[in-house]
């Protein structure tokens, strides 16, 4: 039988448990993020929803922002959602005092674009990969998309999820309403595939 994929679900801040539950239920060795020895042997990775600020933050305190960068920039399959997507940007149009990001998507994201702390919404969205439910919790949007990046999914005519080769990076909360649909994305051995064919192509272009 086929080794369980081994997924992390960086575990810093923010909603963790309900993506551990969901790959656990769909098969998935789910463990926590918390260091960077935690990264070792991983075939995909979660970036949570939460306050990125406060992740951003942590991330550089248990040094695991350098060795994100790497992994997720290499190629390892990852899911962002809500404050992970924020986190994953190249520029955001209102960051709190000091935050930074990864710099790992060619997009522009305003924060809590959909109003107040408060204000949460379900909603069914449309993507290629078909109907996603979503929660939206003081929800980002995507105001500027390059090229490469694919838009994945849109709410109230706003893009809120996006996708390159092997990233997957959304503004809702797709495990709050235990919609399974990005997480099997995560779990596809084409995305683990499409990491090989990077690395290959790497090994062939590297002088
Ligand atoms: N607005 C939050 C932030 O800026 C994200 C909200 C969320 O992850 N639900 O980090």
């Amino acid at each position: 039988m086929a080794r369980r994929p081994r997924i992390g679900v960086l575990a810093l801040q923010g909603g963790v448990t309900e993506h551990l539950d969901l790959l656990t239920g769909l098969g998935a060795d789910a463990v926590r993020v918390r260091t960077p020895a935690d990264l070792a042997g991983l075939d995909g990775i979660v970036l949570p929803g939460g306050e990125s600020s406060t992740i951003d933050r942590l991330l550089r305190m248990f040094e695991l922002a350098a060795p994100l960068r790497t992994l997720i920039g290499g190629g390892l399959p990852t899911l962002a959602t809500c404050a992970g997507l924020i986190i994953l940007a190249d520029f955001l149009e209102d960051p709190a005092p000091g935050q930074q990001t990864l710099g790992l998507l060619d997009i522009t994201v305003r924060r809590n674009a959909f109003g107040a702390q408060v204000v949460s919404e379900e909603a069914t969205l449309d993507t290629p990969d078909g109907p996603v439910r979503a929660a939206f919790i003081r929800a980002p949007i995507v105001t500027r998309v390059g090229p490469g990046v694919e838009v994945l999914a849109r709410h109230h005519g706003q893009v809120v999820g996006v996708r390159t080769g092997t990233v997957t990076a959304v503004a809702f909360h797709p495990e709050l309403t235990a919609d399974t649909t990005l997480h099997q994305w995560l779990l596809d051995p084409r995305a683990a595939g499409r990491r090989q064919d990077r690395a290959v192509a790497r090994r062939v272009t590297d002088p």
